[in-house]
């Protein structure tokens, strides 16, 4: 296939707005490329060159990328950089001076999508002394023999801003109608992406071996992350026990971060709750993790939490979160060490344990981690009452924990799953809401008055309806910022506005500016309303909409640990408010 097929297969799918459209579009483009091209176009569809967890980066930065579009259009660096700020889109700007280059084509050579690809992977990979101009040189190669279509692509891609709307659940709806004529192949691709996050090879395996290799070929395997288990909520001891069968394991819930651990003899890796490997981030994990873990090989699931063993304390969340810059780790290791709270085991001395129930994992991680000093189990008990579960909850809070989290004793792990195996109950859920959502930015407003000078006066904030994979708005957010996270806001947000709304974007209100769904903020509301406004859960008229609504977040403003599919969804927003409705009809009871 060549770059300029997929260039305009790529120009459709910015047009469209409706995601059935889109999964047309995108099951014809997968047809139309061959075996040993749907990977590369699945990659390139996904804005990236390789899974998350293999690190694979462009690094190329945007004056990098104006050089290049100077060099292979005979214009200066000044020229394309004045274009960019005029077009505010640096593909835009690149294929309004490609049409006007002044240099003439000298071959007539067409790239296919796999050479493109190839020079895109030559870019990555060259580091060290000298590397910025042969960086420069190669994406310039590429845009000279390009039509001013694909140069936009070209350009956008290595600056991760192709923002064709196209999510995942889009590219695997499309595999399963390409490989057969309907969506029954759906669940098997969903399977393989919660096991083996590799898209791109989940695809190709499709397009050559269909049915039978989607369902048999993707386990579970060491060094490669597993999509996290995740948790639902519900607001009361009771009905996490009546969910569970009148008995549960319930499991401290720490505020840290997550850590995927895979070992195999001393070799380790970490992986984030989004997948990137962060093995070169903690350095005392990884060795606690040769020293402690006295098994060949294993797959566990934990929360990382900075603590004090002098006193004895959790430090809190702000504070850990200081352990993720990478400069000064030496001093930050010694000032705030990592304890790792292992709470699951997937995997052991090569056998896969995912499917066992959930206290036969807790008893092997038990024996795993009896000597632990930096990697322990967390804490946990059985509960058989509400009681149990409540005091259990109450004294958690009291050490300075989140909440906890149930367990359902005999659930096997859940990949990629938000299910009622794990249920949290968090501080909150009792009166005003003290739970934060974590939300999808898709629309900024102008600043007005005082606020004029930042170029920027609140966010349009969405949930993710996982059911239409869509994203609905549920609040307009004006205030809690602060200057800083105002500048942030509208130098991030700058780069990925536009005047049309996205596609997976569904709303009745319209901001100045919309967003490409690309980040994600935490916001704290005093209650979930009824709104005509709001498009999130709409039924009939009426959707549902945050009442004072304010950013929080000490550390910027944009959460860069979560991805928009792992934003709050519709579901729980309805799920709080009918919650929420309970809890004042019980306070006022207790009047
Ligand atoms: P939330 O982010 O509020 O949806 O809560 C789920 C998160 O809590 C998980 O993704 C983990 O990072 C974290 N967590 C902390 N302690 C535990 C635990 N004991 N079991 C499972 N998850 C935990």
């Amino acid at each position: 296939m060549l770059f300029k097929e997929l260039a305009s297969y790529y120009e459709k799918l910015e047009a469209v707005s409706s995601r059935l459209t889109m999964i047309d579009i995108m099951s014809e483009l997968l047809k139309k490329a061959k075996p040993d091209e749907i990977r590369n176009v699945v990659y390139i569809t996904q804005g990236i060159l390789a899974p998350p967890s293999e690190g694979v980066e462009f690094g190329m930065a945007e004056k990098m990328v104006e050089e290049s579009i100077a060099i292979s259009t005979g214009f200066t660096k000044e020229e394309v950089e004045k274009e960019y700020k005029k077009t505010g889109d640096m593909g835009i700007a690149a294929q309004n001076i490609k049409v006007k280059s002044r240099l003439k084509r000298i071959s007539s050579k067409e790239f296919t999508v796999n050479e493109v690809y190839d020079t895109m992977r030559k870019i990555a990979a060259t580091s060290g002394s000298g590397s910025k101009d042969i960086k420069v040189k190669l994406l310039a190669s590429l845009i000279t023999a390009s039509t001013p279509l694909e140069t936009k692509y070209i350009v956008k891609y290595p600056l991760d801003e192709l923002r064709l709307g196209v999510g995942d659940a889009t590219v695997i709806e499309a595999l399963s109608i390409v490989a057969t004529g309907d969506r029954k192949l759906k669940a098997a691709l969903e399977h393989a992406y919660n096991l083996n996050t590799d898209l791109g090879a989940i695809a190709e395996a499709a397009a050559k071996g269909g049915e039978k290799v989607v369902s048999s070929g993707f386990g579970l395997t060491l060094f490669k992350p597993v999509r996290p288990e995740l948790a639902e909520r519900l607001p009361t001891a009771e009905e996490i026990l009546e969910k569970m069968g009148g008995k549960a394991a319930v499991d401290q819930k720490y505020d840290g971060f997550r850590v995927q651990v895979h070992k195999k003899g001393d070799k380790v890796k970490l992986f984030s709750r989004r997948l990137e490997d962060t093995t070169s981030m903690y350095p005392d994990l990884v060795e606690a993790v040769q020293k402690e873990i006295h098994a060949d090989s294993a797959i566990l699931d934990g929360e990382a939490l900075a603590y004090n063993e002098a006193t004895n304390e959790f430090l809190p969340f702000q504070a850990t979160i200081q352990r993720k810059r990478k400069h000064g780790l030496e001093k930050k290791i010694e000032e705030m060490p990592l304890k790792l709270f292992a709470f699951d085991l997937m995997y052991l001395d090569g056998k896969d344990m995912m499917n066992e129930p959930y206290h036969k994992r807790r008893e092997e991680l038990e024996k795993l981690l009896k000597n632990g000093k930096t990697i322990v189990t967390a804490g946990s008990i059985i509960a058989k009452t509400p009681k149990e579960l409540e005091d259990y909850f109450q004294s958690s809070i009291e050490a300075g924990l989140e909440g906890i989290i149930a367990k359902d004793l005999n659930s096997t792990y859940v990949a990629g799953a938000r299910k009622f195996s794990w249920i949290k109950l968090k501080r909150s859920y009792r009166g005003e809401l003290s739970d934060t959502l974590d939300l999808v930015i898709v629309g900024f407003y102008l600043g007005r008055g005082m606020r004029r000078e930042f170029g920027f006066g609140g966010l349009l904030c969405a949930t993710y309806n996982e059911k239409r994979d869509m994203f609905e708005t549920v609040s307009r957010i004006g205030s809690g910022f602060t200057e800083k996270q105002m500048v942030e806001l509208e130098s991030v947000l700058g780069k990925i506005k536009s005047k049309s709304k996205p596609a997976r974007v569904d709303a009745l209100v319209e901001p100045d500016f919309w967003v490409t769904p690309r980040y994600v903020v935490t916001i704290r509301a005093d209650e979930i309303t009824k709104s005509p406004m709001h498009t999130c859960g709409r039924e009939g008229d009426v959707g549902y909409a945050l009442r004072f609504p304010r950013l929080v977040g000490e550390n910027g403003a944009i959460r860069k640990d979560k991805s928009v599919e792992e934003a709050t969804t519709t579901k729980e927003v309805i799920e709080m408010y009918r919650q929420q409705k309970r809890v004042s009809l019980g306070n006022a009871a207790e009047k």
